[in-house]
């Protein structure tokens, strides 16, 4: 089975063409919802956690987000110190899931894939691109937040410019260009790749 991840920056539109891939038959995988889910309920992890980050990482066991990322956002070491206890688990989860499926592909949607280190046990990359005003706009109207709220995301994030290159597809997502056909033939593509793995 082939593994396809699918990664661009916030507001490039990887949900709206996951939910496409998946209505059309192709299990989708969330690694951001995944590691959430991780960071709550996965006991080792959590004890990790608390060891790196103090108690008041969790309130009557439950992860006290702001916490967290109040710490991980101006704290560069911190952040990475969090990725490396969360990834690796995440990765697992995502392995353990893909075995479980009957598809001739499925799909690893996560923002920061390439940021995360973890294309290395992906097939091929599909980047979602859409320009940075569009994504800035989609996301203040999705989420109810400012422009400098955004921004502050974004800065995390390596540049889209930068991160297509090291996609192996790439979907246009700006508005303009139609999302189904371009899913589609890729689409086609990745089932054929898929019968010479
Ligand atoms: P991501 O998962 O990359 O953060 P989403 O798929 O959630 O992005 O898209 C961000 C927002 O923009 C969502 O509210 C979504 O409905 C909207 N959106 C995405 N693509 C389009 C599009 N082609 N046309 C109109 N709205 C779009």
């Amino acid at each position: 089975m082939l593994k396809v991840g699918i990664t661009g920056g916030i507001g490039s539109g990887k949900s709206i063409v996951s939910n496409i891939f998946k209505t059309i038959g192709i299990p989708v995988f969330d690694a951001d919802q995944a590691a959430k889910k991780i960071m709550q309920e996965n006991e080792e992890v959590k004890m990790q956690l608390i060891d790196e980050f103090g108690k008041e990482t969790f309130i009557n066991d439950e992860l006290n987000r702001k916490y967290l990322a109040n710490i991980v956002f101006n704290d560069a070491y911190k952040l990475e110190k969090l990725n490396a206890i969360v990834h690796p688990a995440t990765i697992k989860a995502g392995n353990d899931w893909a075995e479980k499926q009957k598809s001739p592909y499925v799909l690893k949607e996560a923002a920061l894939l390439f940021e995360a280190g973890s294309t290395t046990d992906l097939d091929f990359i599909i980047g979602v691109y859409a320009p940075l005003h569009i994504r800035i706009k989609r996301v203040m109207e999705r989420d109810n937040v400012n422009r400098q709220e955004v921004l502050n995301i974004m800065n995390k994030q390596i540049n889209d410019e930068i991160k297509m290159k090291l996609c192996d597809f790439v979907i246009i997502n700006d508005g303009q260009k139609e999302l189904i056909p371009q899913i589609l033939s890729l689409h086609k593509i990745l089932l054929e790749k898929a019968k010479t793995k």
